[in-house]
């Protein structure tokens, strides 16, 4: 593959990293997004895409997914270049002070600034612990939210996301049968994700089983039975087309460990002037940082992104200071908004 040349690269397609393009194209710095999942979000779209978010300035209440559409759509005007499904795995700094960056796809980046925003780190699903099930994964298993045209679908999981999915899938009304299963008839979320549960079990909309999978029946290459054995040993077998699994993520830092940042305590250190890493050039938004009084929200994020890509227009631009203008008021942001 053809080496990218790039005035940015960010790590990570989640708000931080969403937010960081925009703020960036306000600077007129193109960016290259890579992350490891198939999709823009982090946390929001893979953890909580359904849940609502109260604490966004300006936006009463919007859900994760909502959140993410509505990122995608600001940072529009400036085209950013999305990789994803692939993980940065290398960063080597080149002697002209650009950066290498390799991912899992085999594809480089040779880039002058790097933005990480890798939050906990990349995302992956904890699997199914069952014996040659994993040969149906893409095809009739999927971990987590997965648009699907199942006829007969399973969801595995306890939890608020494989429940989300099931009310979703319920709601859609076009899967002939829908089975939650979970080790116990018990599960952890809201209360009125609950509730609505219950119902739905109520209606016989949805089917509950009780057990953990201990093996399954296939026909060729197609997925058509899990064998369940429920918590007294007896054992049933549960027809299906579609498996889906919401056993959790392990979100890994990983490669990032590997690059020479400064971590405390496995988050990539800033200053809180440039949100720069002890490497110049490498900047830390989002999450993945830490600094004194470091709070884990997206807000915060907003504000460490802004500063970062002032910042960066500076590092390109030898030093010369970025200066601030309004969006309300500058012909020229208006302008790389695409609104004049
Ligand atoms: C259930 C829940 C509810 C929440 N509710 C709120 C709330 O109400 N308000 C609020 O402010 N915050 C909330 N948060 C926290 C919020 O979601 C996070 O602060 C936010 O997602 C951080 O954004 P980020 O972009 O830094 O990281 P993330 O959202 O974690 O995104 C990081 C992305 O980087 C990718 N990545 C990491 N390493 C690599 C690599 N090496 N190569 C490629 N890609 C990589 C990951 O796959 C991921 O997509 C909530 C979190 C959870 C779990």
């Amino acid at each position: 593959m053809i080496p990218i040349p790039s005035d940015a690269v960010i790590v990570g397609a989640g708000p931080a990293g969403l937010f960081q393009v925009f703020q960036l194209g306000l600077q007129e710095i193109h960016a290259h997004v890579i992350d490891s999942l198939p999709h823009a979000g982090g946390q929001c779209s893979t953890l909580y895409p359904d849940k609502p978010i109260y604490d966004i300035p300006a936006l009463p209440v919007c859900t994760g997914r909502e959140l993410t559409t509505r990122l995608l759509a600001q940072i529009k005007p400036f085209k950013p270049t999305f990789h994803l499904d692939q993980e940065v795995i290398q960063v080597e700094k080149l002697a002209n002070g650009h950066f290498e960056v390799t991912t899992s796809a085999g594809q480089i980046f040779l880039t002058r600034t790097l933005f990480i925003a890798g939050g906990v780190g990349s995302f992956q699903a904890r699997e199914l612990q069952v014996e040659g099930i994993a040969q149906f994964r893409g095809t009739q298993l999927h971990y987590g939210v997965h648009d699907t045209a199942a006829q007969q679908l399973v969801i595995v999981g306890g939890e608020a996301a494989a429940l989300d999915f099931a009310i979703t899938q319920c709601e859609k009304n076009v899967t002939t049968s829908i089975t939650l299963l979970h080790r116990r008839d018990h599960f952890q979320a809201p209360p009125a994700t609950l509730d609505r549960i219950t119902q739905l079990r109520l209606t016989q909309r949805l089917q509950m089983v009780v057990g953990q999978i201990t093996g399954f029946a296939q026909s060729r290459d197609r997925l058509t039975a899990l064998r369940i054995t429920a918590p007294q040993g007896d054992t049933q077998q549960l027809p299906l087309d579609t498996l889906h699994a919401f056993l959790g993520l392990s979100p890994k830092l990983g490669p990032i460990a590997q690059w020479g940042l400064n971590l405390d305590k496995k988050q990539v250190q800033v200053d809180t002037e440039k949100f720069q890493t002890n490497i110049p050039g490498i900047f830390a938004v989002g999450d993945i940082n830490t600094y004194p009084g470091k709070k884990r929200l997206i807000t915060c994020a907003f504000h460490e992104a802004t500063l970062a890509a002032f910042a960066c227009a500076t590092h390109i631009h030898a030093d010369l200071a970025a200066p601030l203008q309004y969006t309300t008021t500058s012909k020229k942001l208006q302008r790389l908004l695409g609104l004049t």
